[in-house]
């Protein structure tokens, strides 16, 4: 593994952990279609949120690239970025979570993370997508253009 000289001992460990993620999503790699992906968030809901958040329809989109994931509470449709598509499944799922807690909770204040709470891996999974945008800024990586 290429780890550059500069990162410091955090940042280190968190690419590791990164990257043993990445392996992790490429044996397990399944790739939901929409169906499947609103019935995941409808049993997300049901097991975090008592089923309170209702999505009508999650689907995948490919027009978004700054953001992982992002609904419309009157149509109670959430959108997740392609981007996601074969990144760990508690990654995935902590991104469904977030937007079904958006249908109870706009913004991101302090009732909404209290709701994230309940989902068990959230700070794992922050972490993880952190760790790919930082990864995406890195220059001379070749492991982390491989694909
Ligand atoms: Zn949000």
């Amino acid at each position: 593994m290429l780890i550059p000289a500069r990162m410091s001992e955090a940042e280190e460990r968190r690419w590791v952990s990164v990257m043993l993620d990445k392996l992790a999503a490429q044996e397990s790699r399944r790739l939901l279609g929409d169906s499947e992906l609103t019935e995941r968030a409808e049993r997300l809901s049901a097991q975090y949120f008592e089923g309170r958040a209702r999505p009508v329809s999650v689907r995948w989109v490919t027009n978004q690239n700054t953001r992982w994931g992002s609904c419309t509470p009157a149509e109670g449709s959430i959108r997740l970025s392609h981007r996601l598509q074969g990144m760990p499944e508690y990654v995935v799922d902590y991104v469904l979570v977030h937007e079904l807690a958006h249908l109870l909770v706009p913004g991101h204040g302090p009732r909404f993370w209290r709701l994230l709470e309940a989902y068990p891996r959230t700070e794992r999974a922050r972490g993880y997508l952190e760790g790919v945008v930082a990864a995406d800024r890195l220059p001379h990586l070749p492991v982390a253009r491989a694909e």
